[in-house]
């Protein structure tokens, strides 16, 4: 089969999986592959490493992992890509939900980027959605979990159905996954009414003033919100009700839950002395924002070794990798390629065999072979893998597309 005939069996393939089946819909790549020229770009650019390239073109090898964040739609030099929608009633990372967004668990919503679209405007739709349905239950108590753009909203909304609400957070701030936007990225949303009577009006705006409105709203409003909250259990009971298991925190006793924990999950911690330093991060947004300074890069795998990299390359930084294992470990064949030339010309540090004992405002103490050994710092990055969120669904009983 030639590139243009596979390209409209996909199509075609696609558009039968749509009409043929009722399962919810997802955005997905399609790539036309009489276009495509194999530049590897939208493979590069997937952050859920989705993309893959077979037999010199690009196709989307992983569905199961893709959320439709659409960059590699963008990243294609030819625009060989287009985003489609197909049915995702089989992902096995997709929870099955009505459409007031409910689980197979009574009572149980889960809304936003955790229910299958990459967007900020469906976060927002779908909290609608879900406390609707509540408004009509009127229970007693609403935990809401998670202060990204969906969990805001439902908090919102909770308060304008004078429904009695929590938003539990792990982090110290809200705003989930624009966070960890790159400064200044300009967000594509759609004009979109919110609780309240809010709004965002405009196609797009910066990241920072798309935190700026959520900050203005939450203390206009006073939406309740727990941080440093870390949901680790939810537990249902007999009657229907359930008890939330924080991490170092009582439980939270309610009748209904609105999970909005995103998909990138919990950063995994080191748990030392230290940790809990402003200087301490789980994620490089900005490389350009860290200059002269003294860099202690945790971990061996590809984010961390990209972020070593990146924060090699800024005026004046010293960078250091420390990994308990004695060479990197799967990380992608360019990313080694690279990493061998920046520790051949001494851009980057690693200290193998290395473990973090304590962080304070000016150092790193670190246990190696040799002994533990001190250096100054000012700035730790920790990639060390993280938790993510579907064990804690599982947990609670609810279903997944396949089951
Ligand atoms: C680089 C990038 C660019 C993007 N650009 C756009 C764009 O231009 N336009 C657009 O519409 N969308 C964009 N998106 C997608 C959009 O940001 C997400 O779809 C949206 O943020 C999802 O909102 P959410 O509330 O479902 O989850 P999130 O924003 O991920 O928030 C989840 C929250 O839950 C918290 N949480 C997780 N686990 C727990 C736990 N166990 N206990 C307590 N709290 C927990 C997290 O800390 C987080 O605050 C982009 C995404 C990325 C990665
Ligand atoms: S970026 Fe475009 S041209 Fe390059 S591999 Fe992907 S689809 Fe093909």
């Amino acid at each position: 089969m030639n590139k243009q005939n596979k390209s409209v069996q996909q199509t075609r393939n696609l558009a039968e999986t749509m009409s043929s089946s009722p399962g919810p819909l997802g955005d997905h790549p399609l790539v036309n592959l009489s276009l495509c020229i194999g530049c590897g770009s939208c493979v590069d650019a997937c952050p859920e490493h989705a993309m893959g390239l077979v037999e010199g073109h690009s196709e989307l090898i992983f569905p199961g992992k893709c959320v439709g964040h659409a960059v590699c739609r963008d990243a294609c030099p030819v625009e060989a890509i287009t985003i489609t929608q197909a049915d995702q009633s089989t992902r096995s990372d997709i929870p099955v939900l009505n459409p007031s967004k409910e689980s197979s668990v009574p009572n149980l919503f889960i809304i936003g980027e955790l229910a299958g679209q990459a967007l900020i405007r469906v976060a927002i739709n779908d909290a609608f959605k879900s406390v609707a349905e509540l408004k009509k239950r009127n229970p007693k108590h609403v935990a809401i979990i998670g202060a990204g753009p969906g969990g805001m909203t439902a908090g919102m909304a909770c308060k304008e159905a004078n429904l009695t609400y929590t938003v539990l957070e792990q982090n110290e701030h809200f705003g989930g996954t624009i966070n960890h936007y790159p400064r200044r990225k300009l967000v594509m949303t759609a004009p979109v009414e919110l609780p309240l009577g809010e709004k965002l009006s405009k196609l797009e705006y910066r990241k920072e003033k798309l935190l700026e409105f959520w900050t203005e709203w939450t203390s206009k409003h006073n939406i309740q919100i727990q941080f440093g909250s870390k949901v680790n259990a939810i537990q249902v009971h007999e009657d229907g009700s359930f008890t939330i298991t924080l991490e170092g925190k009582e439980p939270v006793q309610c009748d209904a839950v609105i999970l909005a924990l995103g998909r990138r999950g919990s950063p995994r911690k080191l748990n030392v002395p230290g940790e809990n330093l402003e200087k301490v991060a789980y994620t490089l947004i900005d490389a350009a924002a860290f200059k002269k300074s003294k860099v202690l890069i945790v971990g061996g795998g590809d984010s961390a070794v990209e972020a070593a990299m990146a924060l090699s390359f800024q005026e004046g930084n010293e960078v250091t990798i420390s990994y308990r294992q004695d060479a990197f470990g799967r990380i992608k064949a360019r990313n080694q390629e690279r990493i061998d030339q920046y520790l051949k010309k001494g851009k980057i540090k690693v200290i193998w065999n290395s473990s973090v004992t304590e962080i304070d405002e000016t150092s790193v103490t670190l246990s190696t072979p040799e002994g533990s050994i001190t250096l100054k710092n000012d700035e730790v990055f920790i990639f060390a893998g993280g938790e993510l969120p579907f064990p804690l669904l599982k947990s609670a009983g609810v279903k997944f597309g396949g089951e």
